[in-house]
């Protein structure tokens, strides 16, 4: 029997829809993602993005704020509270060709359904530069909570680059390791960032923004494990690039944290539903959740390229259940 409903994703636009779903008796099954270093490392599954932030201050009903994993645990509780069904593992392509809709996980499992959800929000993005990959997880990082804490970023000069809220985020946590934190943004504020984050990280000691820069290079070493005898790449610094003067200077690191915005992760899709050329999902009625394909909805990052924040995720999550739950009713299924 195809299921009624398959979510993909686990943030908050997933699991509010499965709370909706689920309480509207659709037994909503949420493919929440795999547990590797790698979904991990572009901050999307299990749990989201929301899973690699600390204090979430600006999510109602919470005036003390909560932890970003916290919020999304008990948003997952709630889910199978009321009967969703959660699998651990990536759906790696779809069929929404057919009725009905295929989805094949990792393991090759065909998961056959009538409607689907798409919630699989974004990736972090990178520079692109073939030195931050060479010391990517050796210094150069895009998950601040993730890698914040190890040992080699203690008490040591760290680079954080953006200009958004992330950026001040991730400096303000780092800041909590690190000896300093250099900011380099490509303009002369944090035009992105709101103004009461922005303060908060410019009024911090330990940060020193590094305005109209871009890093031109990761610079480091290879050295030896003294335990193993292994050869290991190792950061010590960036060249950055005065963008206004040409000017280059070079800034010693331990690490660089990339906060310079996210790409939806769409490519499971195969292009079978329409995106922007960003990416993001195109939903045909901005009110609504409906994509190209009728049956096929899309909540939360994956197809917000306005908002983005958690509270407009949980409530794209609820307009995809209740739409899916009408559609579904439409064609008898429900
Ligand atoms: P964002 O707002 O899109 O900001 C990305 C920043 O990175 C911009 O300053 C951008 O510069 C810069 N950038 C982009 N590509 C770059 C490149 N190739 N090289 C150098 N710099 C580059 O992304 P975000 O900070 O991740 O925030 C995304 C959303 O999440 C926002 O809606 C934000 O409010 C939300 N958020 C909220 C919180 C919170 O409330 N606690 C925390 C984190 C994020 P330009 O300005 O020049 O384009």
């Amino acid at each position: 029997m195809p299921e009624q409903l398959l979510i993909i994703g686990s943030g908050p636009a997933s699991w509010t829809c499965a709370i909706y779903a689920a309480r509207a008796n659709l037994n909503p099954l949420v493919y929440e993602g795999a547990i590797t270093h790698e979904n991990q490392q572009r901050g999307t599954l299990p749990l989201g993005q929301l899973n690699l932030t600390t204090e979430v201050e600006n999510f109602p009903g919470f005036p003390e704020g909560i932890l970003g994993p916290e919020l999304m645990i008990r948003s997952r509780e709630q889910a199978t509270r009321f009967g969703t069904r959660v699998v651990t593992d990536d759906i790696v392509s779809v069929n929404l060709k057919g009725r009905p809709f295929t989805a094949i996980d990792s393991t090759g499992n065909v998961i056959e359904a009538h409607a689907i959800v798409i919630a699989t929000g974004a990736s972090a993005n990178y520079l692109g530069l073939d030195s931050e990959h060479q010391y990517k997880n050796f210094g150069v990082s895009a998950c601040a909570v993730c890698d914040g804490a190890l040992p080699r970023f203690r008490n040591q000069p760290l680079v954080v680059v953006g200009g958004g809220d992330s950026a001040a985020e991730e400096g303000s946590y780092l800041s909590k390791f690190a000896s300093t934190i250099h900011l380099v943004h490509r303009r002369e504020k944090l035009n992105r960032a709101s103004p009461i984050m922005a303060d908060r990280i410019l009024g911090n000691p330990k940060v020193k923004p590094v305005w109209n820069s871009a890093v031109e290079e990761v610079l480091g070493e290879t050295i030896t494990n003294a335990a193993t005898g292994e050869r290991l790449p190792h950061m010590t610094g960036v060249r950055i690039r005065n963008l206004q003067t040409g000017d280059t200077h070079t800034l010693p690191a331990a690490g660089m944290f990339l906060a310079i915005g996210h790409t939806p992760n769409t490519k499971f899709l195969n292009g079978q539903l329409d995106v922007d050329d960003k990416g993001f999902v195109v939903l045909k009625d901005p009110f609504r959740t409906t994509t190209s394909v009728e049956g096929v909805f899309a909540a939360g990052d994956v197809a917000d390229p306005t908002y983005k924040q958690a509270i407009t995720a949980a409530g794209m999550g609820c307009k995809a259940a209740l739409d899916a739950e009408r559609w579904l009713a439409a064609r008898g299924v429900h």
